[in-house]
């Protein structure tokens, strides 16, 4: 099952989603039991346990004496073509309980027995491999093995993992594997599997010198760097000056509360399995539930600074915003990298508007996130309208406003003829929410933007304004983060970038590199007049030689570098080299200022288009003729490297052919009277 196969270039190979494909489902569940039965072949002391399909492939856990190497791994494989190519039919039996319990019993696998007792329904499946090898399961599976291409199968890895993920249990051996229908979808999946591993955020961070974890710290807690700080507080700068231009309010409330306040808005009876435990004074409190928690949300705050007045329409809507750190308690083995951490900072903001504005600010607030998404160039999203599982309990308030709230969300959609699907049971326990999924350079799935619509919370905690007529009435609340989280974007954006950054958002915006001493003052000099503009200038002070400055500025992906040779200090130009565009030629420190300040600013990356040096340059040419000869780059597009011509005006030329008019005739004279005395 592939839908997208048509329409995606054809260069593009279309990996499909297990999840998504009946005919990848039964390609691994089929392979995996293909890869038990080589293994028992192989090592018959290993013992089978579990074989499941994971998203890009499948594994199997093996009670085995010696851990299998890269080597037995090949084995293993090669003796999987074998089974595959002697087209074992897949034959189904149904049989009882007891039946089972008794062939299990005959082959000796304890772990089958423990599985046996997990079904609770009969009769119990059992699938065969031919006659020689069998195990309990529901399927489903391919008609025979040779409907696996053997040319689309791997052995990845081996990894350790406990019996049913119990420490206490038998340590037993897991081999990762993967299944294609294609030789071709099996190639594309290592090449993307090769390139997360060059994107992976977790190596490329540290590399870039962005962030670091600590075990002291503990897990999931990351530390950011200078380099890395800087890189939020532009995102940040960024984000909340386009809020105030926007009418948001700027707010700041602490990291814990009293419990209470969580008790009001339903955090601790729907959500009290993600926070942090109670801090209670003593045990008398602790049994009470009195103390203070560690702030999993913002919500709670920023209605209590509304609440803190009685409001009238005319203050509507009202826009609280805070870039709030919040803590959630992720269990460690979730952890890992910035994708998932146990404290992060999310660009909250609540909106406070009557039922009347409600339309209208969601508007608002989509387009706001769109904004967002254009200046970080990211442009694969879909929107998931996450409404609430009728069934489930997990939900605060009646039938009526979630109807109203998810109303709300439909209507702008379609207004805005966004792309979008629905997800029932992913809203949050208050209110149903828009979510901006992001497919990345991989085609992996992440959860940016939000935005939510609440009935709830407002009614929870009685929050009033005075209307028109002077009636006290309800005001809807807004929720919504367009970045989601700091550390989890940035995590996204560093593998999406794969670690060049667009120039308004790098950390370091140009390096400049002085060949040598002599040019360190002039070099200086520039560079202070680049961060006098705002613009983040650094100078390589490490002396070492060119190809050095240069390897280094480019393993540090600075966007944009100036080489400063004696050339460069007598024409006071820079050698400009963009990891965007490479070599863009000599061009005058002031037309370097400008582009740089306009692309900035423009969220674009350098461009210098060299008409422009020349027009720029023209006049000076003429009149310094006789002086230092400034270089003029001459060429036709940006693609073709700049020549470097020096330009003669006819003036000057006609100073030098005069000059040497006059040489020569003074040399003839000479001739002359020499060789006549
Ligand atoms: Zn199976
Ligand atoms: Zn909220």
């Amino acid at each position: 099952m592939s839908p997208n196969q048509e329409t995606q270039p054809p260069e593009k190979i279309y990996l499909p989603r297990t999840s998504e494909s009946e005919t990848l489902k039964k390609i691994r569940h089929t392979a995996s039991h293909v890869m038990a039965m080589a293994v028992q072949k192989l090592f018959p002391k290993a013992q089978v346990t579990i074989g499941p399909w994971i998203e890009n492939g499948f594994y199997y856990d093996f009670d085995s004496p010696e851990p299998f190497s890269d080597k037995d791994l090949k084995a293993i494989q090669k003796e999987m073509v074998k089974i595959i190519n002697r087209k074992l039919p897949v034959i189904r039996e149904e049989v009882s309980r007891e039946e089972a319990q008794k062939r299990i019993e005959a082959i000796n696998e304890p772990y089958k027995l423990e599985i046996l007792a997990d079904i609770k329904q009969e009769p119990i499946t059992i699938y065969h491999l031919g006659e020689e090898w069998w195990d309990l399961c529901a399927g489903p599976h391919l008609e025979n093995t040779r409907e696996i291409n053997p040319k689309a199968i791997e052995l990845e890895s081996v990894a350790g993992a406990y019996w049913r993920g119990d420490e206490t249990k038998a340590q037993l051996q897991r081999i990762y594997a993967t299944a294609w229908e294609t030789p071709e979808q099996l190639a594309e999946h290592k090449r993307r599997k090769e390139e997360a591993l060059r994107r992976d955020h977790r190596k490329l961070g540290k590399e870039l010198g962005l962030f670091v974890f600590s075990d002291s710290v503990g897990p999931g807690l990351p530390l950011w760097t200078p380099k890395g700080t800087l890189l939020r507080s532009i995102l940040e700068d960024f984000l909340k000056k386009e809020q105030l231009k926007r009418g948001y309010l700027p707010v700041v409330s602490p990291h814990i509360a009293r419990v209470d306040l969580f008790k009001t808005s339903g955090h601790w009876q729907k959500y009290k399995e993600d926070m942090f435990p109670l801090m209670a004074e003593d045990e008398e409190a602790k049994a009470i539930e009195q103390g203070f928690v560690l702030k999993p949300m913002n919500c709670p705050f920023h209605i209590q600074i509304y609440k803190s007045e009685l409001r009238s329409y005319r203050e509507l809507p009202m826009r609280l915003a805070e870039f709030g750190t919040v803590y959630r308690y992720e269990k460690s083995g979730e952890l890992g990298g910035l994708t998932r951490v146990r404290g992060f900072t999310v660009d909250d903001s609540h909106l406070f508007v009557t039922p009347e504005q409600l339309d209208q600010e969601f508007l608002n607030v989509v387009d706001l996130i769109l904004t967002v998404f254009r200046s970080l160039q990211l442009k694969n999203f879909k929107a998931r309208l996450s409404f609430r599982d009728p069934a489930s309990d997990k939900y605060i308030g009646g039938d009526e406003v979630w109807d109203k709230a998810e109303g709300a969300i439909r209507r702008a959609v379609q207004q805005l003829g966004m792309d979008h699907f629905e997800g029932i049971g992913e809203a949050a326990f208050y209110g149903p929410k828009l979510d901006f999924i992001f497919s990345d350079a991989l085609d992996r799935e992440w959860q940016l933007g939000t935005v939510q619509v609440d009935y709830n919370l407002p009614e929870r905690f009685d929050l009033e304004y005075v209307a028109e007529d002077g009636a006290r009435k309800r005001p809807v609340m807004i929720h919504r983060a367009p970045f989601g989280s700091l550390e989890r974007l940035i995590g996204i954006l560093i593998e999406e970038y794969a670690g060049d950054f667009p120039l308004w958002l790098a950390p370091v915006q140009i390096r400049l590199l002085p060949v040598g001493d002599l040019q360190l003052d002039f070099t200086k000099e520039v560079a202070a007049k680049m961060v006098a503009l705002g613009i983040r200038a650094e100078v390589d002070l490490s002396g070492d030689r060119l190809g050095k400055l240069i390897r280094n500025a480019e393993k540090d992906k600075i966007p944009v570098m100036a080489v400063v040779g004696a050339k460069e200090v007598e024409t006071n130009s820079l050698s400009i080299r963009t990891r965007a565009s490479g070599e863009l030629g000599t061009i005058p420190v002031n037309i370097v200022l400008d582009k740089l300040e306009y692309a900035i600013a423009n969220f674009e990356n350098l461009y210098i288009d060299v008409a422009d040096v020349t027009s720029q340059q023209a006049p000076d040419v003429t009149e310094a003729a006789f002086q230092q000869v400034p270089n003029v780059s001459d060429a036709k597009s940006e693609q073709v490297q700049p020549v470097t011509l020096p330009v003669y005006s006819f003036k000057s030329l006609v100073y030098i052919a005069s000059a040497i008019f006059y040489l020569v005739a003074a040399w003839a004279i000479w001739l002359w009277l020499y060789n006549g005395s």
